[in-house]
């Protein structure tokens, strides 16, 4: 049978919230209006919320992988004030060339490889070309052209190498996250008019 969910797969740090590189502090959690805005609109267009976050913290030993539960508790918390929920949260811990040994890996999850995405599929019943890859470098995006998503890069400045090719191009280039919401809702409305 065919899956039935549609969801958006957002990255973490620089996209959900301002990144502070290998931060696991919930204290310094903040999510911005913008952000609040775009994913209640995605939402209420029935997409699933899931985290999809590489964190080679872990691998690298700069905090223990217990760590990554406040940081989930702490967005969970900011969000549901919003009456926002976020279906699942899916880190990936390895770094080829990390320094805590069970997590130096050379994974199938780390984008831009597409392992978590396939697995939320999975364990979430998610029509993959239904659903996007949102995030703001070009392994997000090519993440989830893998996966067989729809993807948005939103352009923020935090991708700095651009190394291109067809399977890194986005559906979508976006200046900010909610007109990424704007776009995606949009698009899919229009393919719901001419299907
Ligand atoms: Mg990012
Ligand atoms: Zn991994």
């Amino acid at each position: 049978m065919s899956k039935t969910n549609k969801a958006i797969f957002i990255d973490k740090d620089g996209t959900l919230i301002p990144d502070i590189p290998y931060n696991v502090n919930p204290d310094l959690i903040t999510i911005s209006e913008e952000v609040i805005q775009g994913l209640q609109l995605l939402q209420n267009n029935g997409f699933l919320l899931i985290i999809i976050s590489n964190q080679s913290g872990v691998a690298r030993g700069y905090f223990p992988i217990e760590a990554l539960k406040g940081v989930e508790e702490k967005i969970t918390e900011l969000l549901s004030e919003h009456k926002i929920a976020i279906e699942a949260f899916y880190f990936c811990p390895h770094y080829a060339e990390g320094a805590a040994k069970e997590y130096v890996v050379n994974c199938d999850c780390r984008k831009p490889k597409p392992g978590m995405i396939l697995k939320a599929c999975e364990e979430h019943n998610i029509h993959a070309p239904s659903s996007w890859m949102l995030g703001d470098i070009l392994n997000d995006v090519e993440a989830g052209n893998r996966a067989g998503c729809k993807t948005v890069l939103l352009d923020n400045g935090n991708e700095t190498e651009w190394a291109r090719g067809d399977i890194r191009t986005p559906t979508f280039l976006a200046t900010g996250f909610l007109r990424a919401a704007n776009f995606i809702v949009n698009y899919t409305k229009d393919a719901v008019k001419t299907a």
